[in-house]
């Protein structure tokens, strides 16, 4: 501690004594709980943390989960609900743990719900500067399900498919059976094209980190998991792989139940460390709710077995959006030894324009999170820029007009010439400038100006 000066001294004096400090994040759901849900009262403990029983008891049709809720919630919800699978581009599936994990006594304002079941009057219309795969992912492939787009790092989409769908997926243009609304794009499990993947990474050697997702990998089976990562780690000037997926958020039970896909998980990360690289797994939780004595379980249990977790999250309207919610859930991944990494600024999706924020509230909100813990499990807020410029820090902007909620970034080692443009929601803006989004003329105008600015000010 040599020269390092510790208020040590000054904290016992002012800091309140701990039953006043906000312990919530350690209080972690445990107990039958799944039993509330009529369908599962009598499912006991070692059917709801076997694995495949929850895969098998997902429900993926709208039809059986409008019969699975019929005695949980009020014939106008069932109605709404219905509704807005009609107008969803996104397929169904979700797991019996988060239908659990729902409070069904005010499925309005539940974050999970608002997650994964669509509901009709809260719809709103998509923004008028929305196109299809708006990040831009395909048109930066060189191969079908590879996208490099930064010099150093690649995103490879092993396959298209999900333990759940979540309504606010990005990659909607691809992931999940076609619905009405979507015509998707097919990246299937196929050793073909991964081989084609592998040989482009190999042919790269700038390509020193891999993101592996999809779809997600939690659909792998423990071979396929296992190919993969041997491939890539096989390929010298390859440092760095991220297997990414919502598994934990959604369905824990994987991780402690499926010993083959959890020992191979294992036996790529410790491949990766004798060869001195970095394999860890990168996932996804919204909401403090999500974290239940079962995830903890679970990462406990990727905790002894050496496996690094980190996890971003997506800010979402009504879900997490509120500096306490976030700062619950930073504390509570930080708990269960998940480092918290990204928190996005919500792409422009379709069918979604209702959970969307402003720049503003990423801004807002991460003031409040840094500070409350550990800097290492604080997640950096991030937008990801339509038109392909990559991840930027949300405050990092060259200019903003808060007014019509256009900001201006630049992505100077992704695309240097180009200024990029990103869109609040337009259901917050005054009247007048509501207006003027309707008009394309005048939104084109907007948009102009913004520019302008941005160049002016860098
Ligand atoms: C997010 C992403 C990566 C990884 O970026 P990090 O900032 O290192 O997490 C790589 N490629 C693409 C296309 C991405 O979208
Ligand atoms: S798990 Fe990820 S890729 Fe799959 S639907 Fe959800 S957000 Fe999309």
């Amino acid at each position: 501690m040599n020269g390092l000066r510790l208020p040590v001294f000054d904290a016992l004096v002012t800091r309140p004594p701990s039953e006043q400090a906000d312990l919530r994040h350690r209080d972690l759901l445990r107990g039958a709980f799944w039993q509330r849900i009529p369908a599962y009262a009598n499912v006991d403990e070692r059917t709801f943390l076997d694995h495949t029983w929850q895969a098998t008891q997902t429900i993926t049709r709208p039809t059986k989960l409008l019969e699975l809720l019929r005695d949980l919630v009020p014939t106008s919800f069932l109605e709404d609900a219905e509704q807005g699978f009609a107008r969803a581009p996104m397929s169904v599936r979700v797991s019996p743990y988060v239908l659990s994990l729902i409070d069904w006594e005010h499925p309005y304002e539940d974050p999970l719900r608002i997650q994964f079941v669509p509901v009709g009057s809260r719809l709103e219309p998509d923004h008028p500067e929305l196109h299809l795969d708006s990040l831009h992912e395909q048109a930066d492939s060189p191969v079908p399900g590879l996208t490099h787009r930064y010099a150093d790092k690649a995103l490879f989409l092993a396959l298209d498919t999900c333990p759940v769908y979540c309504r606010y997926c990005t990659r909607s243009y691809a992931v999940g059976v076609d619905t009405e609304e979507v015509e998707k794009i097919s990246l299937k499990v196929s050793t073909e094209r991964w081989k084609r993947a592998f040989a482009y990474i190999a042919s790269r050697p700038e390509l020193e980190d891999i993101v592996v997702s999809g779809g997600d990998v939690y659909q792998l089976r423990a071979a396929q998991l296992e190919e993969i990562g041997d491939a890539l780690l096989a390929i010298p000037h390859v440092r760095r792989v991220r297997f990414g997926t919502k598994g934990p958020a959604i369905m824990p039970q994987k991780i402690l139940s499926d010993h083959a896909w959890t020992d191979a998980l294992t036996r790529v990360v410790e491949k990766g460390r004798r060869l001195h690289k970095r394999v860890a797994l990168h996932t996804h939780f919204n909401h403090p709710t999500e974290i239940t004595g079962i995830t903890e379980d679970a990462m406990n249990l990727l905790m002894e077995r050496g496996v690094i977790v980190r996890s971003q999250s997506v800010l979402l309207r009504g879900v997490n959006d509120s500096a306490d919610v976030m700062t619950q859930l930073v504390k509570r991944l930080g708990h269960v030894n998940v480092l918290p990494y990204y928190v996005y600024v919500h792409d422009l999706v379709s069918g979604v324009e209702d959970l969307r924020t402003s720049v503003q509230t990423a801004i807002d909100i991460e003031k409040h999170v840094r500070g409350a813990t550990a800097g290492f499990a604080t997640p950096t807020f991030v937008v990801d820029l339509p038109g392909g410029g990559g991840k930027r820090d949300a405050h990092s902007f060259e200019h903003y007009d808060r007014r019509t909620g256009i900001s201006v970034y630049r992505a100077p080692s992704v695309k240097a010439e180009r200024l990029f443009t990103m869109f609040d929601p337009v259901r917050d803006l005054p009247a007048e400038v509501r207006m003027r989004w309707a008009s394309p003329r005048a939104r084109a105008e907007m948009i102009r100006d913004a520019l302008e600015a941005a160049e002016q000010a860098g």
